[in-house]
């Protein structure tokens, strides 16, 4: 059975502190879960280490890998929130009673389903590690949900399918949302899942043969244009969602590009159009399939070129090729900006005012504003704009959708994946999270943080380069405005600003700045 020793080797660069914290954790959790097994007859404590050890590999921090071990203290074993307070901070206190709300949630149908995604969303609002840790919870149980009864193992897979695995996709998680898929789909779908499986296997090794020999092939030309830093891999699309594909494409195989894709990682974005460029001439890309997603990132903020090209021998191959930020990010997305709460060269997260907050989800969530409660998000500070875009009654489309019973699961799946859509979520140099809607400017930001940064804004980075003041953000940039007190808004701001509180902001501005000159202007 795997201890503590094995949580603590994969955490990275942890102090004594940090080590003591996980060793408490574990030996509380040992006694509190002593008399408590799992379905499969291992001790209860085998799902927590393996929480924990799950957390402390996607590199998050000691709090979030002692409350990974805690996490069902309170919920199976009656341990106080009190206690877990005293003993380990309010910090984990509210990690763990984060997992423990989003665990009572049983996904029972339509209704349950409805409630669990509110909660779940409302929860990412307070803090995006309460979800990690729900994920890697889940990981655990969809690994060993064989010992599960049978009866239960539906549903559970289903919820995963629903719920988790989405949520894990709108963080940027493609390594869970993979994960979770390919474990749900064979007890949620057996057959389906047995068919994909074959139909899968009859392609594998022709297919890996053929990315092998492309990728020597890119292998020596890249080398004679002298670059370096070069590396490949493949991957092999995910069963779920090569079956979800080939549904769409009337079961036919042969339509389906990506059924492995050759993945090329250079050491800077000049290095990525370079490769694209030899790739396109060794091999005769598809016409509309070349994908730039470097200068048009996906809406959970992947970032990549993609070109589906004419292997020569009879297949067609896509190729993707990234930088190797690119490629974390899109593994493991939200991860490697919430670790910015923990790790003390980005500290004063701690009982920091703004807190990460996903406020417009909470917007979007009817029991909010029945309680009175309506929401402020950056964009509309009182809350104004929903409450009357979407009446006192009314909520926006999605939920009215999701009022009524649908039958196609597709559907469903499409509108849990859209809910997130329309906004990027950037962050603050401290990890804050602030939300935006798609296609917002650092100057949108500025004003979010706060209107004097606003009206004083005199340049901005965005991951540590300086950027131009109309740039888009994306989804997981980490800006960081720059001021000056002599520093003003510009007229020109309002043809890029978009949000509402940073336009009216800047005319106010400007307006106060026109009065004040054009009297010494009539003196001359
Ligand atoms: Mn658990």
């Amino acid at each position: 059975m795997e201890t503590v020793k094995d949580i603590l080797q994969k955490m990275g660069a942890p102090t004594e502190e940090d080590l003591a914290l996980v060793e408490r954790a574990y030996t509380f959790a040992a006694e509190a879960h002593k008399d408590h097994k799992r379905f499969s007859g291992e001790p209860y404590l085998v799902h927590l280490v393996a929480t924990a050890k799950n957390l402390a590999e996607l590199g998050m921090g000691a709090k979030t890998v002692a409350a990974g071990l805690l996490h069902d203290s309170i919920e199976d074993v009656g341990v106080a929130p009190e206690t877990i307070e005293r003993e380990f901070g309010k910090e984990i206190r509210f990690l763990v009673e984060g997992v423990t709300k989003l665990g009572r949630l049983k996904y029972r149908g339509a209704e349950r389903h409805r409630e669990s995604l509110r909660k779940l969303l409302v929860a990412t609002g307070k803090d995006a590690r309460v979800l990690i840790i729900k994920l890697m919870d889940r990981m655990h149980n969809m690994q060993t949900l064989q010992f599960v009864p049978p009866e239960k193992r539906v549903r559970i897979a289903l919820e995963t399918l629903e719920i988790y695995a989405a949520i894990a996709h709108r963080l940027g998680m493609g390594v869970v949302r993979r994960e979770l898929e390919d474990l749900a789909f064979e007890h949620a779908f057996p057959e389906e899942f047995a068919a994909t499986k074959k139909l899968l296997a009859g392609r594998a090794k022709e297919t890996l043969e053929r990315l092998e020999k492309m990728s020597r092939t890119l292998r020596r030309e890249v080398a004679k244009e002298g670059m370096t830093g070069f590396h490949s891999d493949y991957r092999v699309k995910g069963l779920y969602s090569l079956w979800r594909k080939l549904k769409r494409k009337e079961g036919d195989l042969d339509k389906i590009y990506d059924i492995a894709a050759l993945r090329i990682i250079v050491t800077d974005i000049p290095d990525c159009y370079r490769v694209l460029g030899i790739v396109n001439n060794l091999w005769q890309p598809l016409p509309n399939k070349i994908k730039d997603y470097i200068a048009f990132p996906k809406p959970n903020g992947y970032q990549s070129l993609h070109t589906t090209v004419f292997s020569g021998d009879g297949g067609i191959v896509e190729i993707q090729i990234r930088t190797a930020d690119m490629h974390r990010e899109a593994e493991y997305g939200i991860t490697a900006h919430v670790l910015y709460k923990e790790f003390p060269s980005a500290k004063a997260t701690e009982g920091h005012g703004r807190g990460t907050s996903f406020d417009w989800i909470k917007s979007l969530i009817p029991s909010f504003r029945r309680s009175g409660a309506v929401q402020k998000t950056a964009e509309d500070p009182k809350g104004e704009v929903k409450r009357a875009r979407y009446g006192a009654q009314g909520g926006p489309e999605w939920l009215s959708d999701l009022t009524e019973e649908s039958e196609d699961p597709d559907f469903e799946m499409t509108l849990k994946t859209d809910i997130f859509t329309a906004r990027v979520f950037v962050f603050t140099p401290t990890g804050d999270v602030v939300d935006l809607p798609v296609s917002a400017t650092p100057v949108d930001f500025a004003y979010a943080i706060h209107s004097d940064i606003g009206d004083h804004v005199f340049g901005a980075k965005v991951n540590g380069k300086l950027v131009a003041l109309d740039s888009l953000l994306h989804n997981g940039d980490i800006v960081e405005i720059q001021t000056k007190k002599s520093a003003l808004p510009k007229q020109k701001w309002l043809d890029f600003a978009k949000t509402t509180l940073a336009r009216r902001h800047i005319r106010f501005a400007i307006e106060k700045e026109t009065a004040a000159k054009s009297p010494q202007q009539r003196k001359k």
